[in-house]
């Protein structure tokens, strides 16, 4: 990554965007569009199709009549390889402009966009690829006589919607695997993150994905989103984005055909340091990016740090030093360390939970406030609070902002205590330099996945998802394909 590749293409013109519908660029049929603002300065760099349910029925129709017709759900499966490769070919091809693009368009800070991004989506599209003609059915130990089968199979038209933090990389978790295992699909990008996957379409296209077998629509989630939850024809619902829409999409599914629904949502995820860590210069830089990357914006960020009483002064003094010196500043600069929030909405969204941690009796050590090292956009100082309580809504609620609530333990018991105490589970983190503890602790905590002595970073072998109101269903790995498949039994008298 060179400063003068992005510089290249950081001032680009962006083209008024249409949706993709069976293969053709095309205009809401409403003709309403909605304007794209960059958080990096403010200004508009172009508009995107504001989908209504008549765009929405028709990219539906596109999706089942390709999957109806077979154009890639009987393609042999080693051809189905052969194009999810060359997606990923093409990703690769065109890595610093979709980069640059996504950053453009949501903040995140260019060092981390650029491998968790277009990085990201072509390793998944790698991942997937190899695993189209490695799904086999089974045959079942049953009675002499009798044969049983079970097939697996494509269930039919995707719908996938997902947020702005990390659009490539989410869309392709939920695009790959359902494209592998033979399925069409609908996605519904974020009206905050559109243009990355927009450009990823027509990669698709340029690769030799059939016609309708990927159809993105563009626009709000109260019109196109809903649209696409509550389509009688949709089979399955895949959905990354916050509890309070999930919890929609499950009564719109109930409301409508019963389409599955698989949801990755929101976290408060605990990072529990030890005063035995086995190094706790490195644990408080890991922790301090565990939460402060990509302005907070992640959805597995560990926003509660449960700090051992016996290091918890010195832990907070560390913390206290990295956020202060953490550079925030234009995300298209490769030195900047934590770039722009997504937008100026999510930007107050954080400063009233600043604003309502300090009213609740929590003690501000550093950051907290906006910033505008580029006149226009949405940026903050990354904020670390201590003297946190459990009862505190900064303890309960996903801010989703670089904001840090340190709350201090005395014995294991009580950080599992501690550790629980949410209604999320998604991610955690446990720094020991004790291997027993560090398997107990594995064990005892409530989440989808456990750090020990690093946070973040799993790769695409290993799952992600959330227990309790974290969500079910998980994406990535081997495991993400059982989303996209049904199972059928055949029963044979021989
Ligand atoms: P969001 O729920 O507001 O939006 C997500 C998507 O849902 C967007 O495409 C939006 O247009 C759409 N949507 C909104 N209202 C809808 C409706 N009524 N019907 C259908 N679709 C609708 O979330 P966001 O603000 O984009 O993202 C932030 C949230 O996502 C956070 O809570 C974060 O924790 C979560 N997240 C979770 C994961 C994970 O893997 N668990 C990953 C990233 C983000």
């Amino acid at each position: 990554m060179k400063q003068e590749q992005i510089d290249a293409l950081r001032h680009l013109p962006i083209p008024d965007q249409g949706m993709l519908i069976d293969g053709q660029w095309a205009a809401a049929a409403s003709g309403q569009t909605l304007p794209v603002v960059s958080p990096i300065d403010g200004q508009q760099l172009c508009t995107i199709a504001a989908a209504g349910q008549p765009d929405v029925d028709r990219a539906v129709q596109a999706a089942r009549r390709s999957f109806g017709q077979g154009v890639w759900s009987r393609m042999a499966p080693a051809e189905r390889k052969k194009i999810l490769h060359r997606i990923a070919d093409r990703i690769e091809a065109h890595h610093a402009e979709l980069a640059v693009l996504g950053v453009r368009d949501n903040g995140t800070e260019i060092a981390m966009a650029w491998k968790a991004e277009p990085g990201s989506a072509a390793g998944t599209f790698r991942y997937y690829a190899e695993c189209v003609d490695k799904v086999n059915g089974e045959i079942a130990p049953t009675p002499d006589g009798t044969l049983g089968l079970i097939h697996k199979e494509a269930v039919g038209v995707v719908g996938a919607i997902v947020p702005w933090n990390f659009p490539l990389m989410i869309g392709a978790w939920k695009i790959a695997p359902a494209l592998a295992a033979g399925n069409s699909v609908v996605l519904k990008p974020s009206e905050d993150a559109s243009l990355s996957l927009l450009r990823l379409a027509q990669l698709c296209l340029d690769a030799g994905l059939p016609p309708g077998v990927l159809n993105v629509v563009t626009g709000t989630g109260a019109e196109a989103g809903e649209a696409l939850a509550r389509h009688m024809d949709v089979d399955i619902l895949t959905f990354t984005g916050s509890g309070p829409v999930g919890r929609m999409l499950l009564k719109a599914s109930a409301e409508s055909n019963l389409k599955r629904v698989y949801l990755e949502l929101g976290g408060k995820s605990p990072n529990v340091v030890f005063d035995d860590a086995p190094d706790l210069a490195q644990a408080a830089k890991v922790s301090a990016m565990g939460i402060y990357r990509n302005s907070g914006q992640v959805c597995v960020a560990g926003a509660r740090l449960l700090v051992q009483r016996s290091v918890h002064d010195e832990f907070v003094d560390r913390l206290h030093k990295i956020a202060a010196s953490l550079r925030v500043g234009d995300p298209l600069d490769v030195s900047t360390e934590i770039g722009a929030v997504s937008s100026a909405r999510q930007l107050a969204k954080n400063l009233a939970a600043v604003q309502t941690a300090q009213q609740q009796g929590a003690r501000l050590r550093v950051g907290g406030g906006a910033l505008q090292p580029v006149a226009g956009g949405s940026y903050m100082a990354p904020a670390l609070f201590d003297g946190v309580t459990p009862d505190m809504t900064l303890a309960r609620e996903e801010v989703f902002g670089p904001v840090l609530a340190v709350l201090p333990f005395d014995v294991e018991a009580d950080a599992v205590r501690l550790a629980n105490d949410s209604t999320y589970g998604l991610a955690s983190a446990v720094w020991t330099g004790s291997l027993s503890r560090a398997h107990r602790m594995v064990r005892a905590i409530k989440a989808g996945v456990v750090h020990v002595n690093t946070y973040g970073g799993p790769d695409i072998t290993v799952p992600l998802g959330g227990v309790r109101q974290s969500g079910n269903g998980h994406d990535k790995s081997m495991h993400a394909l059982d989303k996209y498949l049904d199972l059928k039994t055949a029963w044979i008298q021989l």
